[in-house]
């Protein structure tokens, strides 16, 4: 594919920042810039300092309402933004022009995925209460209310806004919590233009909206002292840069970062779904996923037919403008973007990987030849020894790795700093279980990959974070228990003087 009759979004004019209510023009301005074409489709509002401040106090002062508001009222808002989510028919459209997912992804995971996390969040909320504490004393009454934090500052990257904004949104405002949001700076529309299509459904202050580049407008929000909690969604290295600086205030924080997946595959898989999900692991949302399946275990057995449909498969990728509804693959967020994962594949190729199929970029014609488009790279790394076998290379690169011992796949596979998600394709129930216990990592699919309802906890180990989202649990994360603790009578043991 080299065009395609699809125009990008166009917005209605300048995004600003939403402030208590309002939407103000920042103090600098920036470019979004269209990753398929690499031509700047909007104009962005960076926030200063000061403006970040400004949008925690607005924060602040509205909680002090927002905390009391019925469960009702939370209730209602939360599955009338679902409705605003579902009701636009221009969301998939303004995301793939934001971040060159293909279109036919936006529709049919960002658009009903950010919506049906909203509505369970609604539903979710009712089953939040506190406890009874049984207590020794017969006239002692002892029990908990959850009650909100304060003020949420939440940070969240570029490759599914929507959804990583009701990821967020979500349990924050259903428990009482105020918030800030700071999307990333390479997908800040689609998020003010979620601000500005639902500003009527919500006191002022209670959802606020930064934009701006990380080191700029981020810091000074996770630095700033009247946050209560921190809820950041992005990349290992920035969240121990965050970690920094909440140590200042002790600002508590959830932290969901990357990954470096396995799929592990079985000599008994059946091959044909296992390919399927494999390629799928690797090339859904063009690779620049946390959940992406970049390490493939393959079983010696297997391994030879594997790779030969891997490679079909990804010959057949149909590459293009993230807005054409054939696209499979779309371009890469960036220029520098695309220089790195294709570093990763040519350093992969110094360290000794074999380069099995792709690793290049794709040149196309017209208006998308300034798009970041790339081949999908399948590496042959046997051992697993090369850098790009450990490190997160968050694009459509997978590298496969061979094994012979289950013992020996369950050390390699938990070999990780990351542990984020794992897969195992084989049909024997036991070693199902098995290697879904022995695995080390937040979720275990078996034969099946980015299988997410809402329910089903999202989070990682060691370096992919802690904290969990999209489940019960949640709930837990942005509330905190009170203790009331009662005595029902006036009779005191005789302990000091005045006692009589
Ligand atoms: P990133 O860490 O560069 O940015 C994330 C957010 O942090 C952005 O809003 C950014 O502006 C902000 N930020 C950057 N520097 C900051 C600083 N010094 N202080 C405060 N804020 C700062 O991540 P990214 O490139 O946007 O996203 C890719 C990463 O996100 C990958 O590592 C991916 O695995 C991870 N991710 C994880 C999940 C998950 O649920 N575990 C989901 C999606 C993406």
């Amino acid at each position: 594919m080299t065009d395609s009759s699809d125009a990008p979004y166009e917005p209605a004019g300048p995004y600003g920042l939403f402030i208590g209510g309002e939407e103000v023009a920042g103090e600098e301005g920036f470019r979004a810039f269209n990753p398929s074409t690499g031509g700047a489709w909007a104009e962005l509002a960076e926030a200063s300092e000061e403006q970040v401040d400004a949008a925690v106090r607005a924060a602040r002062s509205a909680y002090a309402s927002w905390r009391r508001s019925s469960l009702e009222e939370r209730q209602r808002v939360l599955l009338a933004m679902a409705d605003v989510i579902e009701s636009a028919g221009d969301w998939p459209r303004l995301l793939a022009t934001e971040n060159g997912r293909p279109i036919r992804e936006a529709v049919g995971a960002d658009v009903p995925t950010a919506a049906g996390v909203l509505r369970y969040y609604a539903g979710l909320v009712r089953g939040l209460h506190g406890e009874t504490i049984p207590v020794a004393d017969p006239a002692g009454r002892v029990f908990t209310v959850r009650e909100p934090l304060g003020v949420i500052a939440a940070l969240i990257p570029w490759n599914s806004p929507l959804i990583s904004a009701a990821l967020k949104l979500g349990p924050a405002l259903a428990t009482g919590n105020t918030v800030v949001l700071k999307p990333s700076e390479f997908a800040a529309a689609s998020v003010v233009e979620f601000a500005r299509r639902t500003a009527g459904l919500l006191p002022p202050g209670v959802l606020n909206i930064v934009t701006g580049v990380g080191p700029r407008a981020g810091a000074a929000l996770v630095g700033h002292p009247d946050v209560t909690k921190i809820s950041f969604t992005g990349g290992t290295a920035t969240a121990r840069r965050i970690a920094r600086a909440a140590a200042e205030h002790l600002t508590p924080a959830i932290f969901e970062l990357g990954g470096k997946s396995a799929l592990v595959v079985c000599p008994d898989a059946d091959l044909d779904a296992a390919v399927h999900d494999a390629v799928t692991g690797i090339l859904a949302q063009n690779g620049e996923v946390c959940f992406a399946a970049s390490r493939l275990f393959l079983h010696a057995d297997v391994r030879e037919e594997f790779l030969e449909r891997m490679v079909a498969a990804m010959a057949a990728v149909r590459i293009g403008d993230a807005l054409h509804p054939a696209t499979e693959l779309g371009p890469l967020i960036s220029a520098a973007h695309r220089t790195r994962v294709l570093g990763h594949v040519e350093q992969a190729v110094k360290e000794g990987a074999g380069l099995v199929a792709g690793g290049r970029p794709r040149r196309l014609d017209g208006r998308l030849s300034g798009g970041h488009y790339v081949e999908p790279a399948l590496l042959d790394d046997a051992a697993g020894a090369t850098t790009a076998a450990r490190e997160e290379i968050f694009g459509p690169v997978v590298v496969a790795q061979t094994w012979q011992d289950e013992d020996e796949v369950v050390a390699r596979a938990n070999a990780s700093d990351y542990g984020l998600a794992a897969g195992v394709w084989t049909r024997d129930l036991g070693r199902a279980h098995r290697l879904a216990d022995r695995l080390d990592a937040g979720t275990v699919w078996v034969n099946t990959w980015f299988q997410v309802p809402p329910g089903q906890p999202l989070g990682g180990v060691r370096l992919s974070g802690h904290g969990r989202e999209m489940c019960a649990e949640t709930l837990l994360e942005y509330s905190a228990p009170k203790a009331i603790s009662m005595h029902l009578d006036t009779e005191r043991p005789a302990m000091w003087g005045i006692d009589g």
